[in-house]
């Protein structure tokens, strides 16, 4: 089966190949499809954003494909940033900018609780879809360490490790965290969907 990685983000695609790559599945980028879309992540839900993504290379490829919208909640805000987590603090910030005026917005907080989440959504074109939804529970850190991964990871920190998401290495990082866990979840589907419709 070839499926489409429906991501322009190349370290959430090279995790995503690293965890997949026991499936019999041939892995491809939106532009081995052919595909050179943007989709608008107008949904109110991770897992509606993911679907969205996956739709729309779906649609284009003609193709299997697999989307993953991810972000994070902090409790002291809320919950947010959540499905702006991409977007927090404008457009066109560095990721360290964006990891800043977190730390920032946190500032005099004692309660520090978050999570990372992950929404996996995989489009048919037949019209079947499977979803999977992985949370890597930690707190917003005082100060960042450690130059690993991507995103959020130097303020994410983990008590049970005492370590920022920064300062694993990558397969530490696929074993805890919310993309490895909904990744892998995706993965037992994908395959019982294979063996369920391999006669059919
Ligand atoms: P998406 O590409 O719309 O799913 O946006 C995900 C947002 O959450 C981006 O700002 C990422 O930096 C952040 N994010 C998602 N997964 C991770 C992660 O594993 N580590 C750090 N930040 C992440």
């Amino acid at each position: 089966m070839k499926l489409v990685l429906a991501s322009q983000n190349q370290r959430k695609i090279r995790e995503m190949r690293e965890i997949l790559s026991g499936l019999s599945v041939d892995m491809l980028l939106p532009s081995e499809a052919g595909v050179h879309i943007e989709t608008e992540e107008t949904g109110s839900t991770f897992a509606e954003n993911a679907l969205l993504k996956a739709s729309a290379v779906m649609r284009a490829s003609g193709k299997p494909a697999v989307a993953d919208d991810s972000g994070l909640a902090v409790d002291a805000l809320n919950g947010g940033p959540g499905i702006y987590t991409a977007r927090y603090g404008g457009e066109g910030l560095s990721d360290e900018a964006r990891w800043k005026l977190l730390l920032e917005n946190m500032r005099g907080q004692t309660r520090r609780t978050c999570r990372f989440i992950s929404s996996i959504v995989c489009c048919f074109p037949n019209g079947d879809t499977l979803t999977a939804e992985g949370v890597c529970e930690g707190m917003v850190a005082f100060a960042p360490q450690g130059t690993g991964g991507f995103g959020y990871d130097p303020v994410f920190y983990l008590p049970a490790r005492r370590k920022t998401m920064a300062q694993l290495s990558p397969e530490e990082k696929n074993q805890i965290s919310h993309r490895g866990k909904a990744l892998r979840l995706f993965a037992e589907k994908l395959r019982s969907y294979q063996e369920m419709h391999k006669n059919a």
